[in-house]
């Protein structure tokens, strides 16, 4: 017993400040790209035929970050004069559209006061479902219950039934497999519930895109209300969505 409280006060206190202080990510992270715009045209096109994800729109210079999986290509074909990606982690948006983006997004804030705030301010319990995944979306959301992250001291929790849960957090690119069980999970939850898209795979089908083998976006079967692009995204990348739409 003695040498469990000496080790909680050599350990001191583990949980990020975050949002409460702005938190710092590794230098190589990549988050919000910088574009710009007025880059050389024969250069965004080198960028827009090589990127493996068919993400970037070269007549308009923009990037979908529901398709990209932050490989880093672009920036480094472009020495970055057309993409720099920036260490901002903040990436959620309510509108898919939103996420074809040249460098900006809008804030969740003001989307979510007139939608979800009043029901699930206070708490919000989600129902986990990966829809074949490959575990790094599920790993990152799994660290979220960690005591850095400490997702429950927001009134944020996963639960095992969906019939006591507010709404679905669905990663993975939706096989064949997994319709049915999406879908059935989501008319599990009792109404209002919410759906999550987190991670390129259930938003743009990521990696599998054009597979036979998915059925494709997430919002071909059932209606998202929140999109976390990544691949995957960083835990801190869902805290602050979930954050802002939600509470
Ligand atoms: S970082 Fe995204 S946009 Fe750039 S090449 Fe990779 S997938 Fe394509
Ligand atoms: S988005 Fe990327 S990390 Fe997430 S399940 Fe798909 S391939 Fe894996």
């Amino acid at each position: 017993m003695y040498e469990v409280i000496k080790n909680r006060l050599e350990q001191g206190h583990r949980t990020s400040k975050y949002p409460k202080e702005p938190i710092s990510l590794y230098k190589r992270f990549r988050g919000l790209p910088r574009i710009d715009s007025n880059c050389d045209q024969a250069l965004v096109k080198l960028c827009a035929d090589s990127c493996p994800q068919d993400a970037i729109d070269a007549q308009s210079k923009k990037i979908d970050l529901g398709r990209c999986v932050f490989c880093g290509l672009c920036e480094t074909l472009s020495g970055g004069k057309f993409i720099q990606f920036s260490q901002n982690f903040e990436l959620g948006v309510a509108n898919k559209s939103d996420l074809l983006t040249g460098g900006s997004l809008p804030e969740l804030a003001e989307h979510s006061k007139k939608h979800f705030k009043k029901l699930f301010g206070r708490s919000l319990q989600l129902r986990q479902i990966s829809a074949a995944g490959c575990n790094a979306c599920e790993a990152d959301t799994n660290v979220l219950n960690t005591p850095f992250f400490d997702l429950a001291r927001f009134g944020i929790q996963f639960v095992a039934s969906p019939r006591h849960a507010d709404g679905i957090h669905v990663t993975g690119p939706i096989s064949r497999n997994m319709k049915a069980a999406v879908i059935s999970t989501f008319e599990a939850v009792p109404s209002p519930k919410v759906v999550i898209a987190s991670g390129a795979c259930s938003i743009s089908g990521g990696p599998f895109y054009g597979s036979d083998e998915i059925v494709g976006d997430l919002d071909s079967l059932i209606p998202v209300d929140l999109y976390i692009p990544g691949c995957p995204p960083h835990p801190l990348t869902t805290l602050h969505a979930l954050l802002n739409y939600f509470k």
